[in-house]
């Protein structure tokens, strides 16, 4: 039998990749926008905290399992920073380009040697709200902050986010060869082995 799985995003570039991602499970992600779920805020100083808070809210709201993941960017020069901050970093209603001009302000004075970064994802399952043992996929992207924006695909920090084995920025990258080696792709493709293990 098909099985409802509530996704705590309202994205539907998210569902598509999630949906992908269960498709050799035979289930049905359902965005949490369409049962009317109100959003958990994201307070937590982990991603981890984030995710979980996100998805106990999401199963508590529809008595479904939930998925949620949590992403950004980390930079070692700036103590992990953005961090979880990673959408919010220029400010409230910051939009992509302000995070990107404030990042490269505060990166600086930092030389070339010192911009190496990596961006973090993990996305977590739970079969309920009071779930103790949550399925967790994790996944990092190393590379490094350049001085300036380069290429136009992507989202958020791709512009200014080289990739060494790549020799390009992110947004550089064609998408099919970003999802396969971004953080978000390792923790989906992590997640993935332990739901078919899990599966019965
Ligand atoms: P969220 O996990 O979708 O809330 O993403 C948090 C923020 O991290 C985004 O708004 C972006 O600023 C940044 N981010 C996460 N993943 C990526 C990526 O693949 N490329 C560029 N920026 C990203």
């Amino acid at each position: 039998m098909t099985r409802e799985v509530i996704l705590a995003t309202g994205n539907a570039g998210k569902q598509r990749e999630f949906a992908a991602l269960l498709a050799p499970l035979d289930w049905t992600v359902i965005r949490q926008s369409e049962r009317g779920v109100i959003p958990a805020p994201e307070e937590g100083m982990t991603f981890m905290e984030n995710a979980l808070a996100k998805a106990r809210a999401a199963s508590a709201q529809t008595g479904l399992p939930a998925l949620a993941d949590d992403s950004g960017l980390v930079v070692d020069a700036l103590g992990g920073a953005p961090g979880v901050h990673s959408a919010r970093y220029a400010g409230p209603n910051a939009q992509d380009a302000d995070n990107v001009r404030h990042l490269l302000a505060a990166l600086e004075p930092v030389g070339e040697m010192e911009r190496s970064a990596h961006f973090y994802c993990v996305i977590v399952y739970l079969r309920h709200a009071a779930d103790p043992e949550p399925l967790i996929g994790q996944g990092r992207w190393e590379g490094r902050i350049l001085t300036a924006p380069q290429g136009t695909g992507g989202f958020g920090y791709d512009p200014v986010f080289w990739v060494p084995e790549q020799g390009c920025s992110a947004a550089e990258l064609d998408p099919a060869v970003k999802n396969r080696l971004s953080h978000r792709g390792r923790a989906l493709a992590a997640l993935r082995t332990q739901l078919m293990a899990a599966d019965d």
